[in-house]
């Protein structure tokens, strides 16, 4: 085991509390996607602590929250990304109030406590200690607070086509994992697939083309493929959903379109473009028997999986910090959700790893809280890790 950093006795329950309560404290719900408050207070609170940020607008009003330590540039950087909104509280009655940050008995309650603001508190935290300490780092410290995570992405995205990965080593992508190290989770493929046939009247339906029953068989052969894949021991295997479907106007008359959507969850090594490419031939197959019918098959979101080797160097190194803080080596598994790594690692193919604390199965739950223990043990983490991989 590795001596433990100096610096990290500076972190404690009253640097990693407060922040963490004034997080909760500022509602950052999407739907409906309003990140402004949250941002402007990471913004502040790292302004404080004396480290430099930029605002890298997304669309509207939203921005990701961008700080930089800089390192002498003799190696790669380190990316500690977390985001900044939570989904909304829900329907359902919550015992305390989502928006109030209470501490109860070292227990953290509030919507984003555990996801992922506990994890944004301690990358923010591991980010003030290193630079109060003013440690030499080789490569620079890069922090990444997105916006959108709950629904689409955009912020990852956005940060992904400016050219933030550049010069990216590893990343670290905060979500809650009850400290475990997750080093692989599925990808997604949202397809869409309209069919256009030709309207008649009811009573005449030999003088139209029906679009839904062209759909129906497509959709029938689509739930029964298997697209070419091989296992992987830490993922649940591909799964094809058939999300929604809409078509018709009118009960008197023939449908001239159809649309469904359908959710593929993917493994490593398949490919999105393969899988497009088969549906769009059977898509093909089915309308060579429906003279009249146009069909198109598109994708409305791809994001690939998210893999790192068990045996790549910057595991090893996290493996090796988490088990000098834990005193026992942490769990290498695979994650059942998908994260803004799924982009800024999976479509890079960085390094990367999941880590944050609680329990994934409290995330979107009604009164949703966090052990402040945890909080202090996953500040301790990053900092280590990024003292280990930018100093060595
Ligand atoms: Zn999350």
């Amino acid at each position: 085991m590795s001596q433990q950093p100096a610096i990290l006795e500076y972190i404690t329950t009253d640097s990693v509390a407060p922040l963490l309560q004034q997080l909760v404290q500022t509602r950052s719900y999407n739907p409906p996607g309003d990140e402004s408050a949250v941002g402007a207070r990471i913004t502040d609170w790292l302004g404080r602590a004396g480290i430099e940020v930029t605002r890298q607008v997304v669309t509207g009003g939203r921005a990701n929250i961008i700080a930089r330590l800089k390192g002498d540039g003799s190696q790669p950087a380190l990316l500690l990304c977390a985001h900044q909104d939570t989904v909304p509280p829900g329907e359902a009655a919550w015992s305390r109030d989502p928006l109030g940050g209470e501490i109860v008995e070292g227990t953290l309650y509030g919507r984003g406590a555990l996801d992922t603001k506990a994890a944004l508190a301690g990358m923010m935290v591991a980010l003030q200690t290193i630079t109060q300490a003013e440690v030499p780092l080789r490569g620079d410290l890069v922090f990444l607070a997105t916006v959108d995570e709950e629904a689409n992405g955009l912020g990852a995205q956005a940060y992904l086509l400016s050219g933030g990965m550049q010069g990216i080593g590893a990343a670290v992508i905060g979500e809650p994992t009850s400290l475990d190290l997750i080093i692989a989770h599925r990808g997604l493929l949202w397809l869409e697939i309209t069919t256009y046939g030709k309207p008649a009247h009811g009573s005449m339906p030999d003088r139209g083309v029906n679009a839904i029953l062209p759909m129906n068989a497509i959709l029938t052969k689509l739930a029964r493929h298997s697209f070419p894949h091989t296992p992987h021991p830490l993922l649940a295997p591909p799964t094809v959903n058939i999300a929604t479907i809409q078509g018709g106007v009118k009960i008197n008359m023939v449908p001239d379109l159809c649309r469904a959507t359908i959710d593929i969850r993917t493994i490593p090594g398949m490919s999105h473009a393969a899988i497009l490419a088969e549906t769009r031939a059977i898509a093909s197959e089915v309308a060579e028997s429906w003279p009249g019918l146009t069909i198109k098959v598109e994708s409305l979101n791809d994001k690939p999986p998210l893999v790192t080797a068990a045996d790549n160097p910057f595991v090893l190194t996290a493996v090796e910090v988490s088990a000098s803080l834990l005193g026992r080596a942490p769990k290498l598994r695979g994650a059942p959700y998908l994260t803004d790594g799924s982009l800024l690692a999976g479509t890079t193919r960085t390094p990367a790893i999941i880590c944050g604390p609680g329990p994934e199965t409290m995330a979107h739950q009604i009164d949703e809280h966090i052990a402040i223990d945890e909080v202090v043990a996953v500040t301790k983490f990053y900092t280590a890790l990024a003292l280990q991989y930018l100093q060595s």
